[in-house]
């Protein structure tokens, strides 16, 4: 009550973090249903930076990940891309990209950070775990091939959507394209031009 009611309304913010090589229809349509079920005002896809060191797979350039991202949510009007990870540099660790949005949007703002349900299971490993669930509110979605589980983690900070099962994965799509199938339908039609405009994902040489 009181004249500066809208000052005490807060922003709600998702956060869809991941590696994005490439962007696919099962990364929007989470984003796009959590957004519906928790009311967000805005959901940012954060591809994540490059590793140091070269790891086991090879991941595909950031600049190339981050423009197949914004082409990806270019037409949804609450859909941003933020280079927090990409401008940190190294492997990206969830809790520097809460922490620098936190610090980005302020103390109005509430964070939910959407994740899958194979990368929700890994929780408990990453860096800083319990500073995680005081940044943001998590949000488990359903993706098929996984089992949705929040066992170990505080019940009060994290909660389990179902979303439209999508059996896409950027494994299967990088694969699609390295022997020449299609990933129409499976990525946005721009993300389907950007690769192959770009030459991602085919063996060398050919
Ligand atoms: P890769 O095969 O390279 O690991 P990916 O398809 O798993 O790619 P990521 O960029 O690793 O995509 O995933 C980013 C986030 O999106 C993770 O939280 C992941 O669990 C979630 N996610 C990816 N694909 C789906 C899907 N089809 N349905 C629901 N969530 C998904
Ligand atoms: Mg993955």
């Amino acid at each position: 009550s009181g004249r500066c009611d809208h000052y005490d309304a807060m922003m709600r913010v998702g956060i869809m973090g991941g590696t994005f090589d490439p962007i696919h229809h099962g990364h929007l349509v989470a984003a796009s249903e959590v957004a519906d079920l928790f009311g967000l005002d805005e959901v940012v896809f954060v591809p994540t930076g490059e590793p140091w060191q070269k790891s086991e797979a090879t991941v595909s350039p950031a600049e190339e990940r981050y423009l197949m991202t914004v082409i990806a949510t270019a037409s949804n009007p609450r859909f941003t891309v933020s280079r927090v990870d990409i401008d940190r540099g190294g492997p990206t660790y969830t809790v520097d990209t809460l922490r620098d949005l936190s610090t980005l949007y302020g103390e109005h703002t509430d964070l939910f950070f959407i994740t899958g349900a194979d990368a929700l299971g890994k929780i408990l490993s990453w860096k800083d775990a319990t500073d995680l669930f005081e940044l943001a509110h998590f949000v488990g979605v359903t993706r098929p091939g996984f089992e949705l589980n929040a066992e170990h983690l505080p019940a009060d900070r994290v909660s389990l959507v179902q979303v439209p099962a999508m059996a896409i994965s950027s494994t299967d799509c990088r694969r699609r394209v390295e022997e020449g199938k299609p990933v129409w339908y499976l990525v946005p039609d721009g993300v389907v031009q950007y690769i192959a405009k770009r030459g991602l994902y085919r063996k060398h040489g050919s």
